[in-house]
């Protein structure tokens, strides 16, 4: 007695599964079905035409060799691959016999396979029309340079990582290459970094930048025209993927069905993806996990809100690549008070030039802090004096205990100062409370604790860049 196509299937499985890793049995064939045994042939289903395709071109061998011993050296394999639903074919299935007893056979005969009659060519917004090999747009933006991506603290794994990539596309462990941040932060300007850089070095590589959201739309739209298909193609083609944004993909399942398809054929093929989020991996939503497994394969990095520092080395480097010039204690201002975003940050000097230029006035201090206090939305934080006490004491490194001692060292002394003058600006808090709190002094040392902070910041520029530094690190 003949055993059945599930038995014979499921034998040529057990052979299968022992010769090539878990992950691609687990995501190439457990989902395929077999649907009948006639003679010598076994039909098998599989989801789509780009499976057919993966397994001809990783596993024929290994499928030949295994149905070959469970059927005999005339054994055969036909493929029925499953349209998907919004397809305008009658019959849900495609068929194509492909003998599996000789290979060569198998490469030459041509795979017909009734897509959709009128299949137009490959049809993206990306190739660049009238040229005949592929051409494809990398969507890059030039001054998104590493040149112009300003290292600091809050990047330096993020940034050495994606330049390792940038280096080595596909061949090193980050592979996916997953940024993730607060808006604003710098994600879009680093991976296309990346992009530049292959470009750059490796211009025969197909780079492609995109949004997840036009990643989406032109699915949406290759579902529409019955083009899905040539969509899975272009995307297929390509050697280093940038999608920008992920998250955006949350709850769109045919999406991110289609994501996944295109994200496990260019991993396999050794091809970059890179991607963003606002989240890590492990805290996207409606997402589908066997897509979020694949993210956390690679790196993950972040980006932090970068230290004052760094904003004022970014600013700097804006200002230098404008030709401008700012006064210095302008810049500390911005860089001290637009603190959680970097586009925030560019906005505030880039509205500041506007003004200047508008006014054709010179960017004082004043004018400066007028605004970027209107730029800024003020932290309605409730900002006590205990609170005020410990920021200034960590700026300068003392304990809060030394505050309220006796002592008359002057660095206490100034520090004392410094925290009443804040307290009086930022609480509201009357002066005999502030005074009670720091130290226990009266009312009337609070009041020259804040005209001798006032006196020394028109003096003493250093003075007063330190004042507005920590009046910073009280706001975040
Ligand atoms: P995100 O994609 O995280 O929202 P973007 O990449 O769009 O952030 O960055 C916002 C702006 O800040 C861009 O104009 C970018 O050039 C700038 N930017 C971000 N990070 C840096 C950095 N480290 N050095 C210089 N400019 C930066
Ligand atoms: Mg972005």
């Amino acid at each position: 007695m003949k055993p059945d196509h599930f038995k014979i299937w499921e034998n040529c499985l057990t052979v299968i599964e022992d010769n090539i890793p878990p992950i691609s049995f687990k995501t190439w064939f457990k989902p395929i079905v077999p649907l009948k045994l006639n003679d010598d042939v076994l039909t098998i289903q599989v989801p789509s035409l780009f499976f057919y395709e993966h397994i001809e071109e990783q596993y024929i061998d290994i499928l030949g060799k295994t149905l070959r011993r469970e059927l005999g050296p005339k054994a055969k394999l036909e493929y029925s691959v499953v349209m998907d639903k919004s397809d305008s074919l009658d019959n849900g299935a495609a068929i194509m016999n492909v003998p599996t007893s000789n290979k060569t056979d198998l490469r030459n005969r041509p795979v017909q396979v009734p897509l959709s009659s009128d299949r137009p060519n490959i049809r993206n917004p990306f190739v660049i029309p009238g040229i005949k090999k592929l051409n494809v747009d990398p969507q890059l933006n030039p001054e998104y340079t590493f040149d112009n991506f300003v290292e600091g603290d809050c990047n330096r794994l993020a940034r050495n990582a994606s330049m390792a990539v940038a280096k080595n596309p596909g061949k090193t462990a980050f592979n996916p290459l997953f940024i993730y941040s607060n808006p604003g932060l710098g994600k879009t300007h680093l991976v296309q970094s990346i992009g530049i850089e292959i470009k750059k070095n490796m211009p025969e590589k197909t780079v492609l930048y995109v949004n997840a959201n036009k990643f989406q739309t032109q699915f949406t739209e290759s579902v529409r025209c019955n083009s899905q298909n040539d969509f899975l193609h272009f995307y297929q083609m390509i050697d280093v993927l940038i999608i920008d944004d992920v998250q955006e993909f949350a709850g769109k399942t045919k999406t991110q069905n289609t994501f996944f398809h295109i994200f496990n054929h260019l991993h396999q093929s050794g091809k970059q993806l890179i991607l963003t989020s606002d989240k890590a991996p492990v805290e996207l939503q409606g997402m589908e996990d066997r897509l979020l497994s694949r993210f956390k394969w690679g790196l993950s990095a972040d980006l932090q809100i970068p230290d004052f520092e760094t904003r004022v080395a970014i600013l700097k480097k804006k200002i230098y690549n404008d030709g401008v010039n700012l006064p210095e204690d302008v810049i500390n201002y911005i860089a001290g008070n637009v603190i959680h975003s970097i586009r925030e940050l560019e906005g505030a000097l880039i509205s500041l030039l506007a003004q200047a230029t508008l006014n054709r006035k010179e960017i004082t201090f004043e004018s400066a802090k007028l605004i970027v206090d209107k730029l800024i939305k003020k932290t309605q934080r409730e900002i006590s004096v205990d609170f005020i006490q410990k920021a200034v004491c960590e700026y300068f490194g003392l304990d809060v205990e030394s505050l309220h001692s006796k002592t008359r060292k002057r660095e206490i002394v100034q520090a004392r100062q410094i925290a009443m003058f804040f307290s009086k600006n930022m609480t509201n808090s009357s002066l005999s409370t502030i005074g009670a709190k720091i130290g226990k002094k009266d009312h009337a040392t609070v009041l020259h604790a804040c005209k001798t902070i006032n006196n020394l910041m028109e003096t003493d520029k250093e003075f007063k860049n330190q004042i507005i530094e920590i009046e910073s690190q009280i706001k975040i």
